[in-house]
């Protein structure tokens, strides 16, 4: 059984952490705690973040929202920052998981977690999101995009803790949206998933669950940009983005549908273009 230990400052985590590596960090535990009942995980010693305050904060910092990762994904979508400048990321909250899960995972749970299907990952890849990483040698930035290497896979190294997640905010006028198609409205991890962003000059996209990573194809991005989105581009770029994908058949869809609603996820773009008028 493991031992639990439970730190109230970010210097007692980094010192628990910083020695050997037989641990897990635990933010909500809504995925830890069912990996370790599966016996995925076999840690000696669980870190709980919980009584970390700094790891909750959610403020401004250098122009960009600074969420705590430990911040629970319900605090963050009904936070007045995030709700005034990052619908995008709460209308991917709105619809990950349950209440209950909502209540209790955070948003650094939810990007460690590395899952294809991580509801919160598109809306962070178009936003351009950043995550904080600290350990006893410093602190280091990097790219959402970057941090995910794979399924599952991050790019932390032992003894360091993601501590905060920046986020521009979108320039005025931008329109952002995302897509989730689940095999039922609740409770339901993504099938496909799309996240969109769109002002006057550029466009942003991002898929879940159709790759081992969020896909995000700059082709497709730059051939849409500037432009009114008329049907025929769309189904043009729609059969573009079916093709480019990589997605696996697995016990909830065949690779050969999530293709197709990949492409098909495009057309609700138009839905933007609408939105503006
Ligand atoms: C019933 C159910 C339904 C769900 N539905 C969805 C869904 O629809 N969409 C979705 O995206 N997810 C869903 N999930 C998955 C899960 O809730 C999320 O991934 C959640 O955001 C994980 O956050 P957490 O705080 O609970 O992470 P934890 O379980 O505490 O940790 C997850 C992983 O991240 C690591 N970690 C956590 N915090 C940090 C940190 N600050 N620094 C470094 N590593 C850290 C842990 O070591 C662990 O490896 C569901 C889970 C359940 C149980």
């Amino acid at each position: 059984m493991a031992a639990v230990r439970m730190p109230e400052t970010m210097d007692a985590v980094l010192e628990e952490i910083g020695g050997d590596a037989d641990y897990s960090l635990m933010a909500g535990g809504t995925d830890l705690l069912v990996a370790m009942r599966e016996g995925q995980v076999r840690s000696a010693r669980i870190v709980c973040l919980e009584k970390i305050p700094e790891l909750r904060e959610i403020g401004m910092a250098d122009g960009r929202v600074a969420i705590g990762a430990a911040a629970t994904l319900e605090r963050v979508a009904g936070h007045p920052l995030v709700r005034r400048h990052l619908d995008l990321l709460c209308g991917a909250i709105a619809v990950l998981g349950s209440p209950p899960v909502v209540r209790m995972a955070t948003l650094g749970g939810n990007i460690c977690s590395a899952s294809p299907a991580g509801d919160t990952l598109p809306p962070l890849c178009v936003l351009g999101a950043e995550v904080e990483l600290c350990s006893r040698l410093g602190t280091r930035r990097l790219p959402v995009s970057a941090f995910i290497t794979g399924p599952r896979k991050i790019a932390l190294a032992a003894g360091e803790v993601l501590t905060r997640v920046l986020i521009p905010v979108p320039a005025p006028g931008c329109r952002a949206a995302y897509w989730k198609v689940g095999l039922r409205k609740a409770q339901s991890i993504a099938v496909v998933s799309l996240a969109a962003l769109r002002s006057e000059s550029d466009v942003r996209l991002a898929w879940g669950s159709v790759g081992p990573v969020v896909q995000v194809f700059p082709e497709v991005e730059a051939s849409l940009k500037g432009q009114c989105l008329p049907a025929g581009l769309l189904r043009a770029q729609a059969e573009r983005v079916e093709r480019l994908v990589s997605p696996i058949d697995d016990v909830r869809a065949t690779a050969a549908y999530r293709r197709k609603v990949a492409g098909n996820l495009l057309h609700r773009l138009a839905e933007l273009e609408r939105a503006e008028a």
